[in-house]
Parts: structure tokens; C-alpha cells; sequence
């Protein structure tokens, strides 16, 4: 089996966000595997039309009229972008609910009916026999305001829980990235700990719930799936299976296992339970913690993994690209070529226009999202690109765009840097020892940083361990990994019933 990226929650133009679907396609071909597209289909319990409710009440009848009007067209169009084994796409709107929470409800079939009722799981109810599944999202919300609702949950149409998009991290009370939207804080009631708590069973995935089309928006939110081939029912079989996990953007590679069994599954073992972990991040690991019934188990240092600098081996580079005042977006030219060394792999991190809801001032523009955000050219000497940063929109949050290189050579092996316009040359030696960034002007202009050299050892971790005490009826098993750009993946729990 492999691991597969996708992004299952976001919007665009279809509905009450903006861009086109034929953007919102070809942005997330570019960094995923998968996608499902879910404009916004129904409200049934939608707050009465107030004088200060008006804008709000006005969008969302008028985004859910305009996916109905075009369903036929929309649904085409997504039906063609799936090429097994290149891209997969489903299909999928999403519907809210003040009592139960926000849900993305996701089909398998191409003939998916737009469905509304008195809540998702009365949806799901109506559509019969199709194999389709409701996702709820940004569940961390206060109880009654679209946040999660725990006593009603239902695995069985409900197999995967989104804990993060760019609403932030429902994970618990105190996990990073809490919520600052308008639409409330995070709600100690309705996190993902208190669902687990309950005793619910699901798998854990992220999407970005983007609204001007860019699924995959590095930093939004995204999700792994381990499944046996890039195909539609492959894809789904391990979403059912709950073979998930969420991370905020950078492709964090991870297996987790119970006496073989990988994460989402749920195992019997009433005595010994041998545990592994397999993890292969972007950047330097700086703690990992395998949970058990939601209280840390074991800790992981990460600073523990990085003591030695090795001279020679496999090292990830992340070249990152922004800061100036282009509000409209700033276009880069650029090229690394190396030196004594093999390029392994380029990982892109590459951001649409950051927008979470419609605001009076936004226009319609089909071509917001038109981004030139592409690898032109790879090898395993050298690798071009083009894309797309914007000014950051505040100083704590970026809107840069980057690469990942993965070299293998030694601390002679060389890169030379050409973006627009600017040169470089740097030794994997000289990036050990920490990075470097270059302005484009002599003030105030867009810049770029090549980051410090991270040798494999820090950003690469293999455990094993025993687990002999059976402590409950079930006990849940799940894993947080956090590397030190703030970058996680929450990997999905494993039960295992003693
Ligand atoms: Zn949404």
C-alpha cells in the first residue's frame, strides 16, 4: 500500500466562494493525488433573516441556489478529472447544520443527487443506497454553532472526523492553531479528545476548507490515506477503513501499527501489543507523542535525534520564497542545479489567495486562483519551477511559497540558486551550519531564505515498543507529530479491545 494526498472540503466559485472549478481542478493537481470539491448545498436550521444577518443570510441562499442551477454542469466536469491512477476526483457538497455541525457529505458515484433534510444524517438517509459519507468539520466549534455534535455522532456514515483546515486544530482544548474565525472560539465539548472520550471511533483527516479554489493550499490543511493504488475505490475502501491521517501542509510520511494492524483499525489483543512507528517528516522532528487513552505514552525528543551533524548522506532543503507587498501576488522564476549530489525529490508548498468566507468587498473572478504554481522541470540534478507568493497578511501568518529539496550528497555537494535574478551557490556544509536569505531590492521587497540543511537523522524516526497492560475495554492508541516549523500530522487511533 502507498500514501496518497488529497483535500476532500473546499470551495470555489460553484457556490458561494470564488474562482472557477476548472482552476480549483488544476490547483489541486499539482500538489495532490485526490480531491472531492464540495460547494455549499443547504442550511436547514439557518438563523432568521435579521437587518445584521442580512449579508449572511443573502450569501448562503444565494451560493446554494447557484450550485443547484449548475449541479448537472458542475458534477461533469469533476466526473472527467478522474483518471484512475493519475487523479481521482468525488464528488461532493457540503451542508450545515447549527445543531448537528457542519458536514461534507462525499459519494463514491458519479450520479450523486443534491440532497437537502432536517439534518446530514437525514440526508444520507434520503440518499438510499449510494455509498456516500458525511464528514464533519471545523468540529471544534461551540456546541449549537456548528460545532460537533457528540450525541449524535454516527460512525457508520461518519468513518473520518476533519481535525484541522484553516479554521484550526479541533484536536483538543490546548493543541496549536485554536480557532480565530468569526464564527466563534474552540469549544472544550467539541473537540476530537471529547469524541474519543465518548468512546466514538473514527480516523482523523484534514482538507482545507478553502474558499476561493485551492484545494491542497499548503499550511490548510490536507490528508493522507494509505491505500493499494491511486483508483476512486481504492481511495474510498481506506477512507472506510479510517487508513487516514491529517497534517497542515508539509507531506509528513507516517505508518503506525498495532501487532501489524496499521492506523484506523480495530484490534483484539488482550496481553502484549507491539507497537511501531515509522516516520519520515519534512523538516526537523521536534517531538513526537504516542497516545494511549489520550495521555501521552511515550514522548519522542526530537532535539535527542539531532546531536551529530553527519558529513555525508540525505539532507531535505526547504528553499522558501514571499515577504514584499504584493497584495495581488508576486510571480517567481526559478532554478536550483546541483552539484555533486543527486536530487532525490522536490516537495512543493504552494498557496492559493488565503480566503475562508465571503466578505461585501470580494468580487466574483473566475481567474482568482489562476496561479502559476508548477514544477517546470525535474531531474535528478535540477529542478525549475514557477509560482505564486502574496504579502503576508499579518506578521504571524505567512503567505510564502516553497520548495523541498531532498539531496543526497555530502558537504561538498553544491547548489546554485537562480531566482529572478538573484544567484547563489551554497555547500550542503555551509547550509549545516544554518541559512541564508537574499532580498530583491534594497528595501522593503520581496526576499527569499534557503533554509538551513536538515540531515536525514533529524527529520526521519523508526520506534518499536511493548505495550503489556490492557487498561480498558478498548484502548485508543493515536500519534501527534510536530516538527519544528510547526508543521503536524495527527495520525488516525488504533482500538484495540482486550
Ligand atoms: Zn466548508
Amino acid at each position: 500500500m502507498k500514501l496518497y494526498w488529497g483535500d476532500l472540503h473546499n470551495h470555489c466559485g460553484i457556490s458561494y466562494g470564488y474562482g472557477s472549478l476548472e482552476n480549483a481542478l488544476k490547483a489541486a493537481k499539482s500538489q495532490l493525488d485526490f480531491v472531492s470539491i464540495t460547494g455549499h448545498a443547504s442550511w436547514h436550521d439557518m438563523p432568521e433573516r435579521t437587518e445584521e444577518l442580512e449579508f449572511l443570510v443573502d450569501f448562503h441562499e444565494k451560493g446554494f441556489a447557484k450550485l443547484a442551477d449548475h449541479w448537472e454542469q458542475v458534477r461533469n466536469t469533476v466526473a472527467e478529472a478522474n483518471v484512475p491512477h493519475e487523479f481521482v476526483t468525488f464528488q461532493g457538497y457540503e451542508a450545515h447544520s447549527s445543531e448537528y455541525g457542519d458536514h461534507h457529505i462525499v459519494s463514491l458515484h458519479d450520479d450523486f443527487p443534491l440532497m437537502e433534510g432536517d439534518s446530514p444524517a437525514h440526508i444520507i438517509e434520503k440518499l438510499g443506497s449510494k455509498e456516500v459519507i458525511a464528514v464533519p468539520h471545523h468540529v471544534g466549534y461551540t456546541p449549537g454553532y456548528r460545532g460537533g455534535n457528540w450525541e449524535s455522532f454516527n460512525p457508520e456514515i461518519s468513518p473520518i472526523i476533519e481535525v484541522y483546515s484553516k479554521h484550526g486544530c479541533g484536536m483538543s482544548e490546548d493543541a496549536p492553531y485554536p480557532y480565530y474565525h468569526d464564527m466563534g472560539p474552540r469549544d472544550p465539548r467539541s473537540t476530537i479528545f471529547e469524541a474519543i472520550r465518548r468512546g466514538h471511533r473514527f480516523g482523523f483527516v484534514g482538507s482545507t476548507d478553502h474558499h476561493a479554489g485551492y484545494p491542497g493550499s499548503y499550511g490548510d490543511g490536507r490528508l493522507a490515506v494509505l491505500a493499494e493504488e491511486k483508483t476512486r475505490e481504492a481511495i474510498w475502501e481506506a477512507i472506510r477503513a479510517r487508513r487516514t491521517y491529517a497534517i497542515t501542509g508539509d507531506k509528513i510520511q507516517a505508518d503506525f501499527r498495532i501487532n501489524g494492524a496499521p492506523f484506523g483499525s480495530e484490534i483484539q489483543a488482550a496481553d502484549a501489543r507491539k507497537l511501531e512507528l515509522d516516520v519520515r517528516g519534512c523538516d526537523t522532528i521536534d517531538r513526537i507523542t504516542v497516545y494511549k487513552n489520550l495521555k501521552p505514552w511515550k514522548i519522542i525528543n526530537g532535539d535527542e535525534m539531532n546531536v551529530s551533524k553527519p558529513q555525508s548522506g540525505k539532507f531535505k532543503i526547504r528553499l522558501e520564497m514571499g515577504w514584499g507587498n504584493a497584495k495581488d501576488g508576486y510571480i517567481w522564476n526559478g532554478q536550483v542545479s546541483l552539484e555533486n549530489g543527486v536530487l532525490h525529490d522536490v516537495e512543493t508548498c504552494f498557496r492559493g489567495r488565503s480566503v475562508l468566507a465571503p466578505s461585501p468587498d470580494m468580487k466574483e473572478d473566475p481567474t482568482l486562483n489562476e496561479l502559476a504554481n508548477e514544477i517546470l522541470e525535474q531531474s535528478e540534478q535540477q529542478v525549475s519551477w514557477t509560482c505564486t507568493s502574496f504579502k503576508n497578511p499579518t506578521t504571524l501568518h505567512a503567505h510564502t511559497a516553497a520548495l523541498i529539496l531532498e539531496v543526497e550528497g555530502d558537504v561538498s555537494s553544491k547548489l546554485h540558486i537562480v531566482l529572478n535574478g538573484k544567484e547563489m551557490s551554497l555547500t550542503i556544509g555551509q547550509l549545516l551550519e544554518g541559512g541564508i536569505s537574499t532580498h530583491l531590492q534594497p528595501h522593503n521587497s520581496e526576499a527569499f531564505l534557503v533554509h538551513r540543511a536538515v540531515p536525514e537523522q533529524a527529520y526521519t524516526y523508526q520506534g518499536e515498543w511493548t505495550d503489556e497492560q490492557a487498561e480498558n475495554e478498548t484502548d485508543v492508541y493515536h500519534v501527534e507529530i510536530r516538527q519544528k516549523n510547526h508543521q503536524f500530522a495527527w495520525i488516525s487511533p488504533i482500538f484495540v479491545n482486550a
